[in-house]
């Protein structure tokens, strides 16, 4: 199965093409030009299954020119090492309700579900300079609005033939993410924050990859650039598996039977975690809606209700900072499934670069409907649904997980759909420990980590081990650039 770009499906890449280079040439994205199905006789099989071997059978139609013995040897690397998921089932359900489930990505070794794709995306890629014949050592740009930039650290850490940079907005992360990242060990990492927002950081880098000269001059000194944010397949493909794997763990428990309906409430961002859902759906997983759920940067609950993508608004820090994001990424790649024109898709992307704004017409609006539902929420509600779910049900979330979990409340309320659900949980409340310690009513909170074991000390919930550890690490990463510096930057830690 070969890969297309979103812009141009004329240019045909392999699988291992399509994770090297990350980005295709022209800005498009690249994407498999069919989806893999599966069964319901393969679902069922699927159940008696340990996470890492769905994660075989999940991507394997994906990645022609990959073995099975291969990819075991990947999954198993990146989810069955013993501590690095702080949970067996590496991605587990939270049974709230009979029909409300959490499913809790953050159990692995940065707490954020970021890594569910990237401890697997360093296996993907190193195989893939390798079949693709490419010698050139893998320098690894990720811009971070907090989590992906210490879950892509953390993956490549001292992986061979690579270096990884990380651009993130000052400012514009929490503390406890900041201090994950500026802390980072390994030999082949860089740390760097951008004036400016996640937006800032993210048009810098995607202007790194198509600056032509730049990537010559690397080139010539033996570097290639790579991308591990959610603009690689490789980022989006191991996102597939958890939805897979949750609706089978769900038949499992009884709380389903095989073929029945379940909907799915995303916190979403770059739209790369909601893609992966629909991916799934695709595939054959019965499942039914996909709510998308926003922050206060309300631009896809817009699209998704108008047809009109529009990033002429205002820009809000929020408290769920990894969601803070104006232009969502991904939904290129399912603006190009709907409409499967490449032509109309770079006609959508050059109308958001020149005027901020594009409009899709009312059947392709009817077929998002389809599937996607939306809703926003601000602080204010964030805040509540935290200390609602925990004083009245003992959970504990984080800001990210609450604004999800408080859009499904808004959606079942309006719609009277009480189908099962499952509230995506993106990160560990011990992450955002200030938000969540407000949230349950604590003004006087401690400073620096330290603040990591007063919410433990509160809610009596253990800190995970990878964040109870911050406290006193040396920091190594000091440097603020301002966003035309970005090359520069890279040009630097690439001698
Ligand atoms: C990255 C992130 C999101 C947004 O995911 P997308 O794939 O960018 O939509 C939501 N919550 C948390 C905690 C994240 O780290």
């Amino acid at each position: 199965m070969h890969y297309i770009s979103t812009r141009d499906a004329s240019l045909r890449y392999t699988a291992a093409e399509a994770i090297v280079q990350g980005l295709s040439r022209e800005g498009g994205l690249f994407l498999p030009e069919r989806i893999p199905q599966l069964s319901m006789d393969e679902l069922r099989a699927l159940a008696g299954m340990t996470y890492e071997q769905r994660a075989v059978r999940v991507m394997k139609p994906y990645l022609d020119g990959f073995t099975e013995e291969e990819l075991a040897g990947f999954a198993a690397r990146a989810y069955a090492v013993p501590g690095k998921f702080d949970h067996p089932g590496v991605a587990p359900l939270y049974e709230y309700h009979k029909k409300t489930h959490f499913l809790e990505l953050w159990h692995g070794p940065t707490c954020a579900f970021k890594d569910m794709a990237l401890q697997m995306l360093p296996y993907l890629l190193t195989a893939s300079l390798k079949k693709t014949g490419e010698e050139k050592t893998a320098c690894i740009l990720v811009a971070t609005s907090g989590d992906t930039g210490k879950a892509a650290l953390e993956g490549f850490r001292d992986v061979e033939r690579t270096k990884i940079l990380v651009f993130y907005p000052n400012g514009g992360v929490s503390e406890i993410q900041q201090l994950q990242m500026v802390t980072q060990a390994g030999g082949n990492v860089g740390v760097c924050a951008v004036e400016g927002n996640f937006d800032d950081a993210q048009t810098g880098v995607k202007a790194i990859f198509s600056d032509e000269a730049l990537r010559e001059e690397l080139a010539a000194r033996g570097y290639l650039l790579s991308s591990a944010n959610s603009i690689n397949w490789g980022r989006v493909l191991p996102q597939i598996v958890y939805y897979v794997s949750a609706y089978v763990d769900l038949v499992k428990a009884g709380r389903l039977q095989l073929g029945d309906p379940l909907n799915v409430c995303v916190p979403t961002g770059n739209f790369g975690n909601i893609l992966a859902g629909y991916y799934a759906k695709r595939m054959g997983v019965p499942i039914d809606k996909l709510i998308c759920a926003s922050n206060a940067n309300n631009v896809l609950t817009d699209f998704l209700r108008t047809g009109v993508y529009d990033r002429n608004r205002p820009f809000h820090t929020t408290i769920s900072p990894s969601m803070d994001i104006l232009i969502s990424s991904n939904l290129e790649r399912l603006l190009y499934l709907l409409c499967g024109s490449d032509r109309e898709v770079a006609g959508y992307m050059e109308s958001l670069r020149e005027t901020g704004r594009y409009q899709v017409p009312e059947a392709m609006l009817a077929a998002i409907q389809e599937t996607f539902r939306c809703g926003c929420c601000d602080d204010g509600r964030t805040m509540n649904t935290i200390g609602k779910f925990y004083e009245a049900g003992n959970y504990l979330m984080d800001t990210h997980t609450a604004v999800a979990a408080t859009v499904l409340m808004d959606y079942r309320a309006a719609s009277g759909d009480d189908t099962p659900a499952v509230v995506v949980s993106t990160a560990s409340p011990f992450k955002f420990c200030s938000s969540v310690l407000t949230a349950l009513g604590e003004e006087e909170q401690d400073a620096g980590a330290a603040i990591i074991g007063q919410l433990a000390r509160r809610t009596a919930v253990p800190a995970p081990a990878p964040l109870a550890g911050l406290q006193g690490r040396e920091i190594r990463f000091r440097d603020v650039c301002r966003k035309e510096a970005m090359s520069a930057r890279v040009k630097e830690l690439l001698p």
